[in-house]
């Protein structure tokens, strides 16, 4: 019987790393939400409604003219996110977007597109959707829900590897201070704070590889 399954958590836990390798061994959907917030940020920043002239009401009545598609490479088959036909994988996990979306995240009528797309997405069941506010908002009834934690650390570390491998000149400071802001405006928001579901799995994975978190939580789904 395929299921939904939902996982949250604070900034750079390793959510969608689990998350792939579960979509991958149950044969799912993979669903980022997480790159969905990160292309609309893109558009607020290429368009100018965000830094000196910041225009926040002119940038939600562009909303019905951000179009958002999740594609699949055609090497690896793994899907990448397009933003008005072009593919943003790359651009929307630099320094510059991470900066900036937490505060778009925060903006109710940029929530209440994207919760109704990623509705939309989850109406066939076998899907594993990773971001904040999927058990507590997207998906209530999902059948297995993780909470995903780990030390500032541990985190800011994992991430800034990911920044350098990709040959951003970002330094550890400024990679765990980002990791941390976005945690306290994500956490303190108005609007689906990211909490723990009350029926949802905490799961502190600081000082585990991932495969040994694939296994532990596979299990879960087997049930
Ligand atoms: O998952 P990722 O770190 O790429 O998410 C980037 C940001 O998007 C988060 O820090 C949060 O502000 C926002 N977000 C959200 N709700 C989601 C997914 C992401 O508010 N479901």
């Amino acid at each position: 019987k395929q299921i939904t399954i939902a996982i949250d958590g604070y900034s750079s836990t390793g959510k969608s790393t689990l998350a792939k390798r579960l979509a991958s061994a149950l044969n799912y959907v993979y669903v980022d939400t997480g790159a969905m917030y990160r292309a609309v940020t893109l558009f607020a920043l290429n368009n100018n409604y965000l830094g000196a002239k910041e225009d926040i009401p002119s940038f939600v009545k562009q909303l019905p003219n951000i179009k958002l598609t999740f594609v699949p490479n055609e090497t690896s088959g793994l899907s990448e996110m397009y933003l008005n036909g072009q593919n943003v994988e790359k651009e929307i996990r630099t320094m510059k977007v991470s900066e900036q979306v937490s505060k778009i995240a925060t903006i109710a009528e940029v929530r209440s597109k994207l919760v109704e797309m990623q509705q939309q997405m989850g109406e066939e069941k076998g899907i594993v959707m990773d971001g904040r506010d999927i058990g507590t908002v997207v998906f209530p009834n999902a059948e297995l829900k993780i909470f995903m934690t780990a030390s500032p650390e541990t985190r800011a570390a994992r991430r800034y590897k990911e920044l350098l491998e990709r040959g951003e000149e970002v330094t550890f400071e400024e990679v765990l201070n980002n990791v941390q802001k976005r945690d306290r405006i994500d956490s303190t928001r108005e609007i689906s704070p990211l909490k723990k579901a009350k029926d949802a799995i905490e799961f502190d994975n600081s000082d585990m590889g991932v495969e040994e978190q694939f296994e532990r939580i596979y299990n879960f789904t087997q049930r």
